[in-house]
């Protein structure tokens, strides 16, 4: 039907004609001309209908924003002064000869160009609409791209592409599953996958060596910011590997995509231990595009007369850490309130400062509200943090996962605020992450999933398995985990070693992972893999502010699709074939029988 996209008209096209085929941007009336800007995926171009040719004028005349039109033309150069550099295709128009209505469309819920001035929630319901935006097709468009780029090395480097079943068991990855229940099975349930975990392992017990999918997850998370219930991995596992060659391949594939998509050559990728990352940065994605750092500063505060200080300082699990921001002096006292309540968010009982007015003249350089505890070690403490006149440091004082969590998002939060950064990317590989973390109970749960490899043997796991290191890895870009996976375990004794520690006993080891179990026993070779959010990735490449920005057709904060109205009710029968039946709702409060 069409011969160009609109968005390919340039002036190598002069004197040609053309037809297009889209949807009508802008219709303007200039004097007895009408102006129409027609849209496509591609782009826009204007196109002038003169009254001339009076069929299409006609038609042109009764036209309205988001109608589909066909418009044959000749393209001419703008005349002088008309012409629109900043428009791709800003220097031609099309002289129409013919248009025709291949459909009308009613009124649009909003304007393509104020979309702003609507909720996301209108946006959302209409989303065929929104997509139609420039913005959202550009970033779909570079989505696909990506997904190409990352196609086409995987399969240069011998991966292949084998997908897994949707209908499955549960994998655990830390969320909860969604099910679905079985018609022919009464009472029995699919849970989606979490992630291919299971299956891809078992690729490769079968042999296939290095295996991708981009993979559809689902996981009935509690409202995070920012999370999809369903999503997109990029999951990849190779046998016969060790860290450092999965980590090369995967960071070459990354590398390349950003050269390819965004013309972008990132820069060494550094690795880094678990440990030191919390240490430095209060975090195991840390930004390092912030120049700030956390600083211990426990051994001073031991003997300070001030219980918030000296309490964690000495206490095991406690942590006192300095922040320091160059220049930041200038912090207003609203600000700091307002950072106060922020670390609040993460648990901090406060945010202590200190501001280096004058250091020359010793505390009375000084301006802070516990400066005065801190007599005896001052000078150490600002020589320790390299504190100079102008200068702002912040404290963190309390359990060290509260310490980490309030610094780690301060620091994120002024490098925002200040515009600290010095870079456009920081990529890096965090490294040698602990095994098992505790809850607040002392039981311990996988730190990454329950079938990564330890560093260690499984005797030693077994005495001191809070201690033990994991043979995982995480790549993180500008603060966002982009991706982590691990070694795994392909020896059956060591894995019952962990579930044993993670007190799934015999029994249910054999219920739910049977399976892998058995898998383990004929034959598993050595293997290793890791997965990248796919969203995420597009949306740090994109420059999104969120995730749904980047995915068609998402899903809102409460996991519900606004355009379908899913999750929906079913009818009696669907339930009665699926052995289900439903309580009464509860009656709300006040309503009689
Ligand atoms: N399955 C893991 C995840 O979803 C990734 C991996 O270990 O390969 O996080």
């Amino acid at each position: 039907m069409r011969s160009h996209y609109c968005g390919q008209l340039n002036e190598s096209l002069i004197d040609q004609e053309v037809t297009l085929c889209g949807w009508v941007h802008r219709r303007r009336d200039h004097g007895g001309v009408i102006f129409l800007d027609m849209r496509d995926r591609d782009g826009v171009a204007q196109v002038v209908v003169d009254p001339d040719t009076a069929e299409a004028f006609a038609t042109a005349d009764r036209a309205r924003s988001e109608y589909v039109l066909r418009i044959r033309g000749r393209i001419r150069l703008r005349p002088e002064g008309t012409q629109n550099p900043n428009m791709p295709t800003g220097m031609i128009e099309v002289l129409a000869k013919d248009v025709e209505v291949l459909n009308t469309a009613a009124t649009p819920p909003f304007q393509l160009d104020e979309h702003g001035k609507v909720g996301e929630e209108v946006r959302l319901k209409y989303r065929y609409v929104d997509l139609r935006r420039p913005e959202m097709i550009e970033k779909l468009r570079l989505r696909s791209r990506i997904t190409h780029s990352v196609r086409a090395y995987l399969e240069g480097e011998g991966f292949l592409d084998i997908e897994t079943p949707i209908l499955t068991r549960a994998t655990p990855e830390g969320a909860r599953d969604y099910l679905v229940p079985s018609r022919t099975h009464e009472g029995h349930f699919f849970a989606l996958p979490q992630s291919p975990q299971l299956f891809k392992q078992l690729l490769m017990v079968s042999g296939f060596d290095r295996y991708y999918q981009i993979a559809k997850c689902f996981r009935d998370e509690d409202l995070r910011a920012d999370r999809q219930p369903e999503f997109t991995q990029i999951d990849i596992e190779a046998s016969f590997i060790e860290e450092r060659d999965i980590m090369g391949i995967t960071e070459t594939m990354v590398r390349q995509l950003f050269q390819d998509v965004l013309d972008v050559a990132l820069p060494e990728f550094p690795r880094m231990p678990y440990s030191e990352a919390m240490q430095r940065y209060g975090s195991d994605k840390p930004d390092l595009r912030i120049p700030l750092e956390l600083v211990d500063v426990d051994d001073l505060m031991q003997s300070v007369d001030f219980k918030v200080f000296s309490g964690p300082a000495k206490a095991d699990d406690g942590r006192v850490a300095a922040l320091k921001v160059s220049g930041g002096a200038k912090l207003s006292r609203k600000e700091i309130d307002d950072y106060t309540k922020f670390v609040g968010i993460y648990g901090a009982k406060g945010l202590a400062w200190i501001k280096v007015n004058e250091r020359a003249k010793g505390l009375d350089g000084l301006q802070s509200p516990i400066v005065k505890f801190m007599e005896g070690v001052i000078e150490e403490l600002l020589d320790r943090v390299g504190a100079e006149d102008g200068d702002i440091v912040f404290f963190g004082a309390d359990k060290a996962r509260v310490v980490n969590e309030a610094l780690g998002a301060l620091r994120v939060k002024l490098g925002e605020d200040l515009d600290l950064y010095t870079a456009d990317w920081a990529p890096l590989w965090v490294v040698d992450f602990p095994m098992f973390e505790a809850d607040d109970n002392g039981r311990l749960a996988a730190l990454h999933h329950p079938f990564t490899a330890p560093s260690c043997a499984p005797e030693a796991l077994k005495a001191s398995p809070a201690t033990a290191l994991s043979r995982a890895y995480d790549m993180v870009l500008n603060g966002t985990e982009l991706g982590g996976g691990s070694i795994r375990i392909h020896d059956q004794e060591m894995q019952r070693v962990v579930f044993d520690v993670l007190g799934i006993g015999k029994e249910e080891a054999e219920e739910k992972f049977g399976f892998l179990l058995d898998a383990l026993k004929f034959g598993a070779p050595p293997h290793g893999g890791l997965a990248f959010g796919l969203d995420r990735l597009v949306m740090l490449m994109t420059g999104s502010r969120t995730i749904r920005d980047v995915i068609a057709f998402p899903k809102t904060q409460s996991a519900a699709d606004l355009m379908t109205d899913a999750p929906g009710e079913v009818s009696k029968e669907q339930l009665r074939d699926l052995h289900i039946r439903l309580r009464p709702k509860a009656k709300p409060e006040g309503a009689g029988e």
